[in-house]
């Protein structure tokens, strides 16, 4: 029997997955995408000049034009009903909605497949699915398997780079249909031999590995006393450091790792190692392109992954440059990453001076307010996803919910 899956996106990573996924035998892939006319154009362009997942050096993977192997569609409950897994390729600000129009709709024990989940996933699309009396599993992908960019609409992806390894998280509601390690298996068949898929089993830990703490500590140490001129150029955004980066990047980190010490003493059963400091988590996933190992600033200045890599920018009418505040830097990594990272802490009742100095910052570029009075504020689902806005209050409820 064909295996239905339904992609949820329209972006660079959904376009990678879809021209994988569907060249699997025995892989039904149907992509809706609900975004504007994203569906129209890539049927027309798929139709008419094939599909192409580039990777250079006569790897590319070609679907000839007239002949696609997956379909691209913008109804959403017609795609679901019949689903064996459902999997979300797109930033994490769209889950809410998409998680709300699909959960009514699938299968009892369909899976939700977050590709990248990023943290909170799993409780966010548990809730959805308990909501609706369902009682598929919920597997979260920490981050996007490949570094992609669209080339053409609907027609063309570049693929940069394809990580070794990536984590997930696994939530298990039921022992029918996918789920489990077959589930898992699955979805490793659809992405090829890489990135191999490993386990996390602690959702907590799952959160932290995440590391929000890197591109929000970089954006306020660079952009918090600028006075509002335009620049030249977009300045270097690892290896532009400074020593004032290093105080928040490590600041930020330091404090993570210290509410995780403080977890594995509270639950002992649960595994909180190898949350290491920031200069070894970037010796560790970079040991050949950083040429001076020595300290955290060295090793951001002196990685070669990194040349290239600017400041997010906006362009000004005479040529200049802007920092982008609305990228996903800041409008993922802090509603999707740095409050679940606060809130844990503050059910952990444990001080972050410095993340709530990013977070205060931050919420200025976003016009949002998260923290006030040194509190986290309640935060509406659809504009970040911290665990008290789907009901968990304490770490014991965070545990228990993500069962
Ligand atoms: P993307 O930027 O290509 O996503 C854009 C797509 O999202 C649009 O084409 C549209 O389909 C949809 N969209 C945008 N706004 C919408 C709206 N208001 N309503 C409905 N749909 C809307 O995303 P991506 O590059 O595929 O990345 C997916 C996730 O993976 C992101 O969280 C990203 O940060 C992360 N990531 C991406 C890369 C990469 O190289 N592309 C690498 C690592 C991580």
């Amino acid at each position: 029997k064909k295996c239905n899956i339904t992609i949820f996106g329209g972006g660079n990573g959904a376009h990678v997955l879809s021209g994988l996924s569907s060249d699997v035998i025995n892989a039904n892939v149907t992509v809706v995408d609900t975004f504007q006319d994203e569906a129209e154009r890539w049927t027309k362009a798929m139709a008419e000049n094939g599909f192409t997942v580039k990777y250079g050096g006569g790897n590319d993977l070609v679907q000839a034009a007239g002949k696609p192997k997956f379909t691209v569609t913008k109804e959403v409950q017609k795609n679901v009903v019949n689903a064996d897994v459902v999997i979300l390729c797109m930033p994490a600000f769209l889950h809410e909605m998409v998680l709300t129009s699909v959960a009514p709709h699938v299968p009892e024990t369909c899976p939700i497949v977050g590709l990248p989940g990023q943290p909170g996933f799993e409780y966010q699309a548990l809730y959805h699915l308990r909501e609706n009396g369902k009682k598929g599993s919920v597997v979260s992908i920490e981050t996007l398997p490949w570094a992609c960019r669209i080339s053409k609409y609907g027609q063309e992806v570049d693929v940069i780079g394809t990580k070794e390894c990536i984590y997930y998280s696994l939530v298990d509601q039921q022992t029918s249909g996918y789920f489990g390690a077959g589930l898992v298996q699955l979805v490793q068949t659809l992405l090829g031999a890489k990135p191999v898929l490993k386990r996390e089993e602690n959702i907590i830990k799952y959160t932290f590995l995440y590391r929000p703490t890197v591109h929000p500590p970089l954006m306020y140490a660079k952009w918090k006393n600028w006075d509002g001129k335009p620049l030249d150029a977009a300045p270097l955004f690892y290896q532009g450091a400074d020593d004032e980066a290093v105080k928040y990047l490590d600041g930020a980190t330091n404090e993570m790792i210290k509410i995780a010490d403080f977890l594995q003493t509270k639950y002992p059963d649960m595994d909180f190692s190898g949350i290491s400091s920031m200069q070894d988590c970037f010796i560790g996933e970079y040991p050949e392109q950083i040429k001076d190992k020595s300290t955290l600033l060295t090793c951001l200045k002196t990685n070669q992954a990194y040349d290239g890599l600017v400041h997010p920018m906006k362009k000004t009418e005479d040529g200049k440059f802007i920092p982008d505040f609305k990228y996903r830097y800041l409008m993922e990594d802090v509603p999707y990453g740095l409050l679940i990272i606060k809130q844990i802490a503050e059910m952990a009742d444990f001080p972050t001076p410095i993340i709530d100095e990013i977070i205060l910052w931050a919420q200025t570029k976003l016009d949002a307010e998260y923290l006030k009075d040194g509190k986290l504020c309640f935060v509406d689902r659809k504009r970040g996803r911290i665990p008290m806005a789907f009901g968990i209050k304490t770490l014991d409820e965070f545990v228990n919910f993500c069962k």
